[in-house]
């Protein structure tokens, strides 16, 4: 059985297109499926229209979080509940297509655990696309799995893949980097990602810039390394500084208008004291952010609270919610 994973968060009108356009790319696929809507909280209509959805056709199970946990939490919960030996993970927009999922599982049953979509066309702002596009090869250069270019959520995995990644005990899940980090036979597959069906994108610039975070300090500690090599570099060039300034002191020589025989050194001393205090934070911002996950993980709350379930044979305990424990 295939199982599809597909967070909906306020996604009510593109909910119908895509129960239209899944049921019927599903005449395609030589087996059955389950797809597991998962309501990340929604404010609008959506959660009836899901409802809906699941009454008349018991293929689709919903989960109802308790409020929005993010689109991470809510895949985590699918792949968690997803009992199909293929696992399929999807935008509710319409922005990766379901048709294309046949090429997927296919791939899938050739023997790759992995098959992640690689984006060839963003059909979005210049803008965005260019911070993915920077974005990625930062994460890349950085991060200690090689996590594929340009590739987002969009992929199927196998059984053994999915059961994995839900051991993993940790909290703040960058489900892509996961993905990655488990291993096996993994295999891109390129598609053309297109516009949002209707409505606007639910991740907010905020978001974004906290899922980009998460995937930089979750998967590296690169960034600590990097501040202590500027903190030697900025300590060697203050006794190299030191010593020039020496030299100029003794031979009586101005540079750039400033003699040390003469002034009394204030521009520098300013200069030094706003540079290195600015070094001094940033070390400790980034120094904080790696021990607020480790606050995070320790406090060792759920990633997600699940207050209904439909159309599940097995009543999971509505609060699982800690991957790693089941
Ligand atoms: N989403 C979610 N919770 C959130 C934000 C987004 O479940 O807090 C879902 C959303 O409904 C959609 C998917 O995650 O199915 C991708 O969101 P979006 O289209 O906003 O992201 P983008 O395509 O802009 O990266
Ligand atoms: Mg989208």
């Amino acid at each position: 059985m295939i199982s599809i994973i597909i967070p909906v968060y306020n996604e009510f009108d593109c909910l119908p297109i895509l129960h239209q356009r899944l049921v019927a790319a599903s005449s395609s696929w030589s087996e059955e499926f389950e797809c597991i809507l998962i309501d990340d909280g929604s404010s609008d209509r959506s959660l009836e229209l899901m409802r809906d959805i699941a009454s008349k056709d018991k293929r689709f199970k919903v989960l109802c979080f308790t409020r929005n946990f993010g689109h991470q939490s809510a895949v985590t919960a699918g792949l968690c509940y997803a009992s199909g030996d293929v696992v399929a993970v999807m935008d509710a927009d319409l922005q990766d297509p379901p048709e294309e999922l046949k090429a997927f599982i296919d791939r899938c049953r050739e023997g790759y655990d992995v098959v992640y979509a690689v984006r060839t066309h963003r059909k979005e702002r210049p803008l965005k696309r260019m911070s993915y596009w920077f974005y990625y090869r930062l994460l890349r250069s950085l991060a200690s799995v090689d996590i594929p270019l340009d590739s987002g959520d969009f992929c199927v995995m196998s059984r053994r893949v999915v059961d994995t990644m839900n051991a993993l005990p940790e909290r703040n899940r960058f489900v892509r980097g996961l993905r990655t980090w488990v291993g096996y036979h993994q295999a891109g597959l390129e598609y053309e990602r297109g516009a949002r069906e209707a409505g606007q994108p639910k991740y907010t610039v905020r978001t974004l810039l906290n899922l980009a975070l998460d995937g930089i300090v979750n998967f590296s500690f690169k960034p600590l390394r990097v501040v202590a090599i500027v903190g030697v570099l900025i300590g060697a060039a203050s006794f190299a500084a030191a010593f020039l300034f020496f030299l100029q002191y003794v031979t009586d020589t101005t540079v750039l208008g400033y003699n040390p025989r003469h002034a009394p050194g204030w521009t520098s001393l300013v200069l030094a004291i706003f540079f290195l205090s600015g070094t001094q934070l940033v070390g400790m911002g980034i120094l904080g952010e790696y021990i607020g996950r480790l606050f995070e993980e320790t406090k060792a709350r759920p990633t997600y609270l699940v207050k209904e379930q439909l159309n599940f044979d097995h009543q999971k305990s509505l609060h699982p919610g800690r991957p790693g424990q089941r």
